[in-house]
């Protein structure tokens, strides 16, 4: 497999921080740090930082994401925001799948791949994350809970569709907990879920595929990290959240 077919991306996920006027300071202090970026660059903010950010970046090499999206166009679902909303405020990316939506909202696999479907036919791109808990790769389970993640997230999504889907592998037992998987462990993943697409798709789409590996990725680590063969770049919680930590790591992507 060849890295150098494929786009690196480094993404930040928010999650539930930042008012409007943080918002509006991280990024005005990230965007001379990540202007020459060799990498993609996205950050993925809370609905309410949405317009801020989408101003915020106006003319620059940072797009924005939102955090999730529902999978109905439109009804009665209190509370949710549909993937046409995020496409008419001119957002490109919404991450999908988060192992923070399907722990603590009841999200499914199923609701995940229902999801994914509304949120391409809008138009988004999709960060699809995959992962296993603690006790999946205590048990062995990684690969088979991995394979049938991906597998059911993108039922029914056309070869042409996976075109505008970044897959990020993130071990549950990662995130948020300064616990890192090892540059080998992320690799071996992120190889395993390239199988899987070149199976289920073909060896083209595959070889295409951007695959993110997220879980504690931080300044420190990233490089190593990144510069595995089958890890295209990453989604970051915590250090999107400091703007010189995001730099480095969108640097340590160039590098690749
Ligand atoms: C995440 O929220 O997707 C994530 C990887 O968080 P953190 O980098 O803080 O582990």
């Amino acid at each position: 497999m060849n890295k150098a077919l494929r786009h690196a991306v480094i993404a930040g996920n928010w999650k539930m921080n930042k008012n409007r006027a943080e918002a509006k300071a991280l990024i005005e202090e990230m965007k001379p740090l990540v202007k020459d970026a060799g990498c993609d660059v996205v950050i993925c903010v809370p609905f309410t930082n949405l317009e801020t950010a989408l101003a915020a970046t106006e003319g620059t090499n940072i797009k924005v994401g939102a955090e999730n999206c529902h999978f109905a166009k439109s009804g009665a679902y209190t509370g949710e925001i549909s993937a046409d909303m995020l496409t008419e405020m001119g957002v490109e990316y919404v991450v999908l799948g988060h192992s923070e939506r399907r722990q603590y909202f009841g999200e499914t696999d199923v609701t995940v791949n229902q999801r994914v479907k509304a949120a391409l036919e809008a138009g988004l791109k999709v960060i699809l994350c995959v992962g296993e808990m603690l006790e999946d790769r205590e048990n062995n389970i990684t690969a088979e809970l991995v394979a049938m993640q991906t597998k059911i997230a993108l039922k029914d999504v056309t070869k042409e569709q996976l075109k505008n889907v970044i897959i990020a592998y993130e071990p549950v037992w990662a995130i948020g907990t300064g616990k890192t998987a090892t540059a080998e462990q992320a690799n071996e993943v992120c190889a395993l879920i390239r199988d899987v697409i070149a199976k289920v798709y073909d060896k083209d789409s595959a070889d295409a595929m951007t695959i993110q590996y997220g879980g504690s990725m931080n300044a420190g680590n990233a490089e190593e990290l990144l510069a595995q063969p089958d890890v295209d770049g990453g989604l970051i919680g915590g250090a999107s959240l400091k703007a010189k930590d995001f730099a480095v790591i969108v640097e340590a992507a160039t590098k690749g």
